[in-house]
């Protein structure tokens, strides 16, 4: 496994992060998600990322129960606010009251006094950016929080923030958490210059296109029992709109670079995430720990010039590249 620093903090982060969304407290048993974490842990993945929100507060329960024991320091842990955590009006969003109450439960379900990156996990278009930012502030100043972050912002919305930020000497943002493959490109016309010059590092999920990138899905022909797409419960849902035969016919034009470098179809499109320089993690999901163990291959790897360049003939016009296309909506709509 290879580090990163997470933008221009101080902090290293592993290449590949493993993340708990749709897996813990859904889609996999507890001792499946507890075995994932343990190899992750073992062949070098030191950053975990989860949320509030996940699985309705249970995804943070799991991934604390996994890393008992472990040496609070040897890893780094992430989670995020803004989706609702319950029915009330104050369950969601980043007012003061709701980021304060729901990082206290946070730390309670993860089983530690600190979290190493708090993250809004979207922009909040009715609370004043002004409370949310102190917010963040005083949690930072309280020890509770290390690094801050945010989560599939548009470039004025980051930079809006930059500058009360700058104005009032607070701490400043550090990592952007976007949707980004090769897939799903978004981010590179202004998102990631941004960030870039601004020292804020991506740590981007869903690399693998919730698993379309590994080749599994195929045009015409049914998603593989056990799959996300054949997870009625919530992944079918999720992954929908991904399981198009045009989308799935370019990435099986893939498979040949993949085998012409010997490497898997993951492995290539987590190789492909992390040749942006201004990426600092990708955050893959797992539902079990073989997947862990292949993905993990993908650190180091580096990938040409011209083999950057087969991959994007060989995806066409499918991949999005739209900047409009990252969206906040009104977590109390
Ligand atoms: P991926 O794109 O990495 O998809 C992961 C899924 O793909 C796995 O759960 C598994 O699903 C399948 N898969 C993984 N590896 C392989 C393999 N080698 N071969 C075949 N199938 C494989 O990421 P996710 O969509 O899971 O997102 C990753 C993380 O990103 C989340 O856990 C979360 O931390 C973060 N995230 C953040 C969001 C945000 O708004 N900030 C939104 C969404 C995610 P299966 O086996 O079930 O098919």
């Amino acid at each position: 496994m290879e580090y990163r620093r997470l933008g221009s903090s101080g902090m290293y982060v592993s290449e590949i992060a493993y993340g708990n969304w749709l897996t813990h407290g859904t889609q996999v048993e507890e001792d499946i998600a507890i075995k994932c974490v343990r190899t992750a842990l073992d062949v070098g993945i030191t950053t975990f990322d989860t949320a509030d929100v996940y699985a309705g507060t249970k995804a943070e329960t799991v991934l604390g129960k996994a890393l008992k024991g472990v040496r609070r320091e040897s890893y780094e842990l992430f989670t995020k606010v803004y989706w609702p955590t319950g029915e009330g009006k104050n369950d969601r969003g980043l007012s003061r009251k709701h980021i304060m109450e729901s990082v206290h439960a946070s730390l309670k379900r993860l089983n530690t006094d600190h979290i190493d990156l708090y993250q809004f996990h979207r922009f909040d278009v009715e609370t004043p950016l002004e409370e949310s930012l102190q917010a963040f502030e005083d949690l930072v100043r309280q020890g509770k929080v290390h690094y801050i972050g945010f989560s599939e912002w548009d470039a004025s919305q980051i930079k809006s923030a930059l500058d009360i930020q700058k104005a009032r000497g607070w701490t400043r943002f550090v990592s952007s958490q976007p949707q980004y493959s090769a897939l799903w490109r978004v981010i590179e016309k202004e998102v990631m210059p941004l960030c870039k010059s601004e020292g804020i590092g991506q740590i981007v999920w869903s690399p693998l296109a919730q698993g379309l990138l590994s080749g599994k899905y195929l045009p015409g022909k049914k998603p593989p029992a056990g799959s996300r797409a054949s997870d009625k419960k919530v992944g079918s849902g999720m992954v929908a709109n991904w399981m198009k035969d045009d989308i799935l016919q370019a990435v099986a034009n893939l498979r040949p670079i993949a085998d012409a470098h010997g490497i898997t179809m993951s492995q290539l499109a987590l190789a492909w995430a992390l040749s942006h320089s201004n990426v600092s993690s990708v955050i893959m999901g797992a539902s079990k720990p073989s997947q862990v163990k292949e993905n993990v291959k993908a650190s180091g790897i580096k990938l040409d010039a011209q083999t950057l360049a087969s991959i994007d003939s060989a995806l066409g016009d499918i991949p999005e590249t739209d900047p409009t296309k990252n969206v906040s909506p009104n977590p109390r709509a």
